[in-house]
């Protein structure tokens, strides 16, 4: 397998904090990183040897970038898949295919149930009009989701009893309607595969959410979690061998009484695996390097009991200093501008040290 060695430099779509952390994982192993994003305040470009500002549709700008790259990654699986063949012949990892079937809630669970996986009962509409029709088939409570471009609970309407639609204002684009899931816990498995087609995969956390957003990842997940381990990493597998995948890949699920039900995927790293990197033996984000270089992986295994991930969400920089007085905390923040409600600022680490206290981790608390 050719090796893209230390000193070649690695593209990634998209300017945000995954590529901001992947970039220095990236230095650690001495590349250069060359961001491409659209916006003019990127936090990855600041951490970063170069940066294009360009519409990630614009194929001009994306063939100058390649050229400049040895390999190209994505941090934002949201980066318009046909303009990608400007890339030419600097190889793109994960390739488009991965980006394709996770950009559409709708290709995402047809391929996951394809491969054997469960995903939550659904219903296709493309307006309002459909929506009654909808609830009507897979009952209420319910989520209606757009199918492309939603993140972080955006794009999404709940629905908790069939009178709720009718003052409902939806924009008229395909989207699914999604029964809602009784779960127990929710939790992602993330793995990394290599060029040569090896497979590890990290501890899964319990993830809690709060309007849509992630809020806290706890590390080990619990009993409940752990039992549904292990199906969800069959499916991961399989996910990432039909795709032929390189990289790490992100697989959330919910953990119910019938066992794992998918939710959605994303081709890259992900905000429930950043405990890893003081948590992890090798990190996400150094792994992710690794593999899309044709580096040997390092080992995905815990190397403390235990590890809480809290995200920092609207936080200022200021508000967030306190946290150092906790010796144990791993303090990221982001560098971006402005603490807006509902965005992600940093984040904070705690690490368990103590394996009794760990053991009694029961995940989401
Ligand atoms: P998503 O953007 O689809 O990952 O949704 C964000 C969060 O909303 C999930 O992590 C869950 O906490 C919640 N959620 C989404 N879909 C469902 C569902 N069908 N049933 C229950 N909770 C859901």
């Amino acid at each position: 397998m050719p090796v893209i060695a230390p000193g070649s430099t690695i593209g990634i779509l998209g300017g945000g904090q995954l590529g901001r952390m992947m970039a220095m994982a990236a230095a650690q192993l001495g590349y250069s990183v060359h961001i491409y994003a659209p916006e003019a305040d990127s936090v990855a470009a600041e951490v970063s040897a170069a940066f294009t500002r360009a519409p990630f549709h614009d194929r001009d700008a994306l063939a100058a970038f390649a050229a400049q790259c040895d390999v190209v990654t994505y941090e934002f699986e949201n980066v318009p898949v046909a303009p990608l063949t400007a890339l030419g012949a600097v190889p793109l990892r994960a390739n488009a295919r991965a980006l394709e079937i996770a950009q559409d809630r709708l290709a995402e669970k047809n391929f996951i149930t394809r491969l054997g996986g469960t995903a939550a009962p659904f219903c296709e509409l493309d307006d309002e009009a459909g929506l009654q029709a909808a609830i009507a088939a897979v009952g209420a409570p319910g989520i209606l989701k757009t199918r492309r471009d939603g993140y972080d609970g955006k794009g999404q309407w709940r629905i908790m009893a069939p009178g709720d639609a009718n003052e409902m204002c939806v924009p008229p684009i395909p989207m699914l309607y999604e029964g809602f899931v009784r779960f127990e816990a929710e939790f992602s498995v993330i793995l990394v595969r290599s060029l040569a087609g090896q497979v590890r995969f990290w501890d899964s956390a319990a993830n809690v959410h709060v309007n849509g957003i992630l809020s806290r990842c706890t590390v080990p997940g619990g009993a409940t979690v752990m039992a549904q381990v292990p199906a969800a990493r069959r499916l991961a597998e399989r996910v990432a061998t039909e795709l032929d995948y390189v990289g790490v890949l992100t697989l959330e699920f919910f953990a119910t009484a019938n066992g794992p039900v998918f939710n959605e995927m994303a081709p890259r790293v992900h905000n429930s695996g950043h405990w890893t990197i003081e948590g992890a033996i090798t990190s996400q984000f150094e792994n992710h390097v690794r593999a899309i270089c044709g580096l040997p992986l390092g080992d995905c295994g815990l190397r403390v009991p235990g590890a809480v991930m809290e995200n920092l969400i609207g936080t200022t920089a200021e508000e967030a200093l306190p946290i150092l007085n906790d010796p144990s905390a791993h303090l990221h923040l982001y560098g971006k501008g402005e603490a807006r409600e509902g965005r992600k600022m940093g984040h904070v680490t705690r690490l368990v040290l103590d394996e009794a206290v760990a053991a009694r981790a029961e995940g989401p608390a």
